[in-house]
């Protein structure tokens, strides 16, 4: 292992950073380049923080290939808040959205665009407890859908979408939070994408969110300040105090996937690190994964034994050997591996090194 008193943290979230962001953040802690202090002790609104703060959106663009007319913000409030926020805001021609439904994440988001206007379920895996992105039937799509929201990776139950549904003129919505810069994406498919960066992006506290500019300015009359896109890409993300740290530390961690080769290079990465654990479970008499193949996430791997009892002896094990944060969401049960664009593929084939063993001693 890299650093003796590291763990491999498998962590849906907050989750494992780069141990080099980590050091350089590190270094320059109490003091950042020349100015005497530290970034967390910055004005908002100094040459430093401005600075810091457009090299984080040049690159995210340089990273994404996002176009000129999309726009950059970096909002608070995580993930949780762009539910409300997409509603507020893109609910504006008929008061109507269509929503998949593919988990947790899917059905808050829904829940909440209700309290806006009317949400139409145009598909569902709930009936196989979301091990699959279900079949999407065109026909049932609203033709007046102001918009159509997916949740591109779905973080507990560790299912993606390999295709994405063509919706013709109705912009896509996809939460990324648990994907971003994990796989190569064609944004403008899209209208709006967001990604509390808690996952894949750096530590909590900034919400990225990439809004083509036709979908600003139209929020509802009674839509908080705060809400509204347009207020942000006016404003350059300094409307108010932005989480300065997590932007500073986002912007850290876009330099590092840059200098791994960029998104392509993270993608092909993540598929053999992914690979390594679906091969090692599809093979395996005692662990099995929980997915349908064709819809595995890259990210997040839920797998599990037979009984609960050994799913708990194997989380007891496996954590006192230095492999924590791996159990399952409770709606799944058993174990979750997380392995985000920062977990190293020595990370994995520890742990499926790990598991062989475990499995030839409790078979
Ligand atoms: C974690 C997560 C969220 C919620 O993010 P918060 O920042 O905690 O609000 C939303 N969607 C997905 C896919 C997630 O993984």
């Amino acid at each position: 292992m890299m650093n003796p008193k590291r763990v491999w943290n498998f962590s849906a979230g907050p989750s494992m950073l780069p141990l080099e962001v980590l050091e350089q953040a590190q270094q320059e802690f109490v003091c950042y380049g020349s100015s005497g202090m530290s970034v967390m002790e910055m004005s908002h609104r100094s040459k430093d923080f401005a600075n810091i703060l457009e090299q984080a959106k040049n690159d995210l663009r340089d990273l994404m290939h996002i176009p000129e007319n999309y726009h950059i913000l970096f909002l608070q409030g995580g993930g949780s808040t762009q539910f409300a926020m997409i509603p507020l805001n893109l609910m504006y021609k008929n008061g109507c959205a269509d929503y998949v439904i593919t988990g947790q994440w899917a059905k808050k988001a829904a829940e909440e665009a209700k309290r806006y206007g009317t949400v139409n379920i145009v598909a569902s895996s709930a009936d196989t407890n979301f091990d699959r992105i279900p079949q999407l039937d065109e026909t049932k799509f609203s033709k007046n859908a102001d918009y159509f929201y997916i949740t591109l990776n779905n973080t507990i139950y560790g299912t993606r979408y390999t295709t994405l549904p063509n919706t013709g003129d109705i912009p896509l919505v996809g939460d990324m939070s648990s994907s971003i810069l994990s796989e190569e994406i064609d944004i403008t498919k899209f209208g709006l994408l967001f990604a509390g960066a808690q996952k894949n992006l750096g530590p909590a506290g900034v919400t990225v969110a990439i809004v083509r500019d036709d979908l600003l300015g139209h929020a509802k009359p009674y839509t908080p300040t705060m809400l509204d896109y347009a207020i942000h890409a006016k404003n350059d993300s300094l409307y108010n105090t932005p989480p300065t740290y997590s932007i500073y530390f986002l912007g850290k961690v876009l330099q590092w996937v840059k200098a791994q080769g960029g998104v392509k290079a993270m993608q092909q990465k993540n598929e053999e690190k992914a690979a390594l654990l679906y091969n090692f479970l599809d093979n395996s008499k005692l662990f099995y994964g929980t997915v349908v193949k064709e819809h595995r996430s890259l990210m997040n791997i839920p797998f599990i034994t037979p009984d609960d009892e050994t799913n708990a002896i194997f989380l007891k094990e496996a954590q006192q050997n230095g492999f924590v944060n791996l159990k399952g969401h409770r709606s799944v049960g058993g174990m979750r591996a997380s392995i985000y664009n920062a977990m190293p593929k020595e990370g994995v084939s520890d742990l499926v090194d790990f598991m062989r063993d475990f499995e030839t001693k409790h078979l």
